[in-house]
């Protein structure tokens, strides 16, 4: 078999790490042939050193003049761009057979779509790309003839759960609703005045996953689950009364499919990122992850319980601006990632993070975008709202 070349687009990240954990254990299947980072050039530099790809990306001219010097000491050549240009053009390369999408937020959209219009196999992590711009991109990947996979675990267990000829239509498929399942995050349980006092520390204190601190605090806002709703409605073309989110904090059942039979399809698994990522990478055949095998009498028991949609309002909103559709999904998820940034910051309080994205989507105009050049311009003027309502918390 000849390997298959791979472009890990967020390399330095979570995922990225994660990824290259299992192409590892793959020499023969997978090559190595561009990395980006952003702003962390010495794991970049690591990186290069170890998977020797042919060319690297990072944010800008002072990081690849940071970075080529050092290249060259280690004996390596690879070609160092930089910019959201560069990952655009490093996403289409002839010799790039799958492109690993995780840049997180909205900033891994462009290439996501670049590398879809390319008819590139794409393992899509960055959920952010559909949350902004679904529609856009379900007709990039439609047009490039490009196979779309899901990483994120819970769309991961859902691909895993349904037919494997599922062509977008539940009702054909005997498919009665969609269930994501949700941990409920560091939060779970917390009260409302406790809420108010939570450090980005404590939100980033995931009880089972170990990810990206923007996604973990998405995860204790519940946001994450409201951003991966809108995931689930245009990956599954799932309308939102056919999405049911229900807590499950043991995370071992990773979400589920249920058919009008009355059957239940999941996926369980141990979580860790990889047996998604290997899922993917191997499409369709299986490849060994790295991960244990789940030992079910060390499971002391599995519950599910009912969102708490007043303390963590984040969720609603979601769902609210996925039926508003048009912009309002993008605006929110603007919103959201100016709010986070804030609270990373420690501008603002945890238990604003809704307030910011409720106000911004009450201000800003939700009309459908019709190009992605309207669209990003929609999303840096929410960015901006959102900015003056961090400013006033
Ligand atoms: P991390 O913050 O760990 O990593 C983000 C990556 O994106 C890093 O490589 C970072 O570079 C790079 N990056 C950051 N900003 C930019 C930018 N403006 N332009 C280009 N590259 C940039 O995030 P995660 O790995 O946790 O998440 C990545 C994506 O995957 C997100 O969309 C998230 O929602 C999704 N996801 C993550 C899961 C997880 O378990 N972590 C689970 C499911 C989905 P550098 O670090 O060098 O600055």
């Amino acid at each position: 078999m000849n390997p298959q070349g791979i472009a890990v687009l967020g390399a330095t990240g979570s995922i990225g790490v994660n990824t290259l954990d299992v192409v590892a254990r793959h020499p023969d299947r997978f090559q190595v042939v561009v990395l980006t980072g952003h702003r962390q050039i010495d794991r970049l530099l690591e990186q290069a050193k170890r998977f020797h790809p042919r060319f690297l990306v990072v944010a800008d001219a002072a990081a690849a003049a940071d970075l080529r010097p050092r290249l060259a000491e280690s004996g390596l050549n690879a070609e160092v761009l930089h910019g959201p240009a560069a990952l655009e053009q490093v996403a289409v390369l002839p010799e790039v057979d799958m492109v690993m999408a995780a840049i997180v937020g909205a900033a891994g959209l462009p290439s996501a779509i670049a590398a879809a219009r390319a008819g590139k196999k794409v393992l899509l992590a960055n959920k952010e790309s559909l949350v902004v711009a679904g529609r856009l991109f379900m007709e990039a990947v439609r047009e490039g003839g490009a196979t779309l996979l899901p990483v994120d675990s819970e769309h991961n267990a859902i691909f895993q759960s349904l037919p494997h000829d599922y062509a977008g239509d539940l009702d054909v498929a005997g498919i009665r609703k969609i269930i994501l399942t949700a941990s409920g995050g560091p939060f779970r349980g917390r009260l409302a005045e406790e809420l108010a006092q939570v450090t980005p520390e404590d939100a980033c204190k995931h009880p089972n996953w170990v990810m990206g601190r923007k996604i973990s605090v998405d995860s204790a806002s519940l946001m994450n689950k409201g951003l991966e709703v809108i995931e689930a409605h245009w990956l599954f073309n799932a309308p939102p009364d056919r999405i049911e989110v229900v807590v499950h904090p043991q995370s071992v059942i990773h979400s589920m499919v249920q058919y009008k039979d009355g059957s239940v399809l999941a996926q369980l698994g141990s979580p860790d990122m990889r047996t998604p990522i290997a899922n993917v990478l191997g499409w369709p055949d299986r490849i060994e992850s790295g991960v244990a095998s789940l030992d079910f009498m060390a499971l002391s028991g599995l519950t599910f319980e009912k969102p708490d949609l007043i303390r963590f309002p984040c969720l609603a909103l979601a769902f609210s601006a996925l039926a508003a559709g048009g912009d309002a999904p993008a605006v929110l998820n603007a919103a959201n990632e100016v709010a986070v940034a804030a609270f990373l910051d420690r501008r603002i309080r945890f238990v604003d993070i809704p307030m910011v994205v409720e106000s911004t989507l009450s201000v800003c105009d939700l009309s459908a975008s019709a190009s992605l050049a309207d669209l990003l311009a929609a999303d840096a003027e929410a960015r901006r709202v959102a900015l003056g309502k961090v400013h006033s918390c």
